[in-house]
């Protein structure tokens, strides 16, 4: 089979198994591929939220939202497990990774590679004021998840500026003030962006209040952005033909 061949059964594959969104990237334009050159490449994939839940986060997380929560970060770990499982078939090296998930507090970072960060370089998006993946057709309503492999898929073009433009929404409407107001490039740190600590705080705070027990769930910035409402009112994309990128 062509690498060609090989880009697009995976594709519609994982399509078909249920995700929304579904990119290739290429690790080794990292300064410091965490990996090494053996799992070189990714699968980037992406499990969009609810549109109802995603509207009535913009007043703060509930229960629905919580459970639409789980319900993608399940539906994220069933879709990469069955993709890694069908490259190990195919006899190449597959690793599924974890669904995203919130940092412990105080932690410098999430992870050595982001889900959101494989997500640029597969060319789905890029990174908001608010340190969120937003992509063209879904804004910020996904969840995130990756399978690391060395089988030899076309890598996608990888998104490297911020398309956010003119817009402070999320900086604006975050209650916790942790939004910067910097927009991203390829490289830009997460705490340039945002502050992490006030982040969590926040998000504690707000799920507590919301009777969520332990969780530290928001949701605000990612519903307030105007690329997320314009999925969730199923209007077109502020950013026209970005989705063409
Ligand atoms: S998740 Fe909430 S607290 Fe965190 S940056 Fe977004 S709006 Fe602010
Ligand atoms: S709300 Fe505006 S600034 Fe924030 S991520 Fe969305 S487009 Fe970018």
């Amino acid at each position: 089979m062509t690498t060609r061949a090989l880009t697009e059964t995976l594709r519609s594959g994982v399509l078909a198994l249920g995700a929304g969104l579904v990119g290739f990237a290429d690790l080794l334009v990292l300064d410091r591929p965490p990996f090494g050159r053996e799992l070189s490449r990714a699968v980037s994939i992406a499990v969009p939220l609810d549109r109802e839940v995603v509207r009535r986060v913009s007043r703060g997380p509930d229960a629905l939202y919580a459970r639409e929560y789980d319900r993608a970060n399940g539906e994220l770990e069933r879709i990469a497990r069955a993709c890694a499982m069908v490259l190990s078939g195919m006899g190449y090296r597959a690793l599924a990774m974890e669904p995203t998930c919130t940092p412990p507090e105080g932690s410098a970072d999430t992870t050595p590679l982001p889900h959101k960060t494989v997500a640029t370089l597969a060319g789905l998006g890029w990174i908001g004021r608010c340190a969120l993946l937003v992509t063209p057709g879904f804004g910020s309503a996904l969840r995130l998840c990756s399978v690391l492999t060395d089988a030899p898929l076309d890598a996608g073009e990888p998104w490297t500026d911020s398309a956010c433009g003119d817009c402070y929404e999320c900086a604006e409407r975050c209650p916790g003030g942790a939004v910067r107001g910097e927009a991203w490039r390829q490289g830009v740190s997460r705490e340039r962006l945002y502050d992490h600590a006030a982040c969590r705080r926040t998000a504690e705070e707000l799920s507590r209040e919301a009777g969520l027990g332990s969780m530290a769930i928001c949701g605000i910035c990612m519903s307030v952005c105007p690329f997320t409402r314009a999925y969730a009112d199923g209007g077109p994309s502020p950013g026209g033909d970005l989705a063409l990128h």
